[in-house]
């Protein structure tokens, strides 16, 4: 269920302090540390599943529930309403897909441009 040496499980445990946006008994979101927008914050499962290229047909409502919650977070956060405003999700996966922390994780970006990256 949880790693140890993971830096994402362990904030979601509460060991390493964190600005917490939305917890339940399954998912934990909390605002990325080095914003690339003026919302961004990341959702993550509870249970560790290191990167979507590990993510198996079981995890399926799991997945569902974290894309059906984003844009109720994301609104309460601050990203503006569709079709004007809107969010950008974003899952890194792998090295060549550009993911630092090998803990499953969703971006969640918004708010007025520009932004830091794209
Ligand atoms: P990725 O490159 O998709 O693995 O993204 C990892 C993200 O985690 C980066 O945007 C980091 O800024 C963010 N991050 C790393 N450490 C922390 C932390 N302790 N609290 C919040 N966000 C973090
Ligand atoms: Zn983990």
């Amino acid at each position: 269920m949880h790693d140890p040496n993971c830096l994402f499980c362990r904030i979601t445990q509460g060991q390493i302090p964190s600005r917490k946006v939305y917890e339940d008994d399954e998912v934990f979101a909390f605002h990325d540390i080095h914003p690339a927008a003026p919302v961004h914050f990341l959702m993550v499962p509870k249970k560790h599943i290191a990167s979507m290229a590990q993510v198996e047909a079981e995890d399926a409502p799991l997945l569902g529930r974290l894309l059906a919650l984003a844009p109720r977070l994301a609104a309460e956060q601050g990203c503006n309403p569709y079709p004007a405003g809107g969010f950008r999700l974003v899952v890194n996966t792998g090295a060549e897909g550009g993911q630092e922390v090998h803990h499953l994780h969703i971006h969640v970006m918004g708010g007025p441009r520009p932004w830091l990256k794209g």
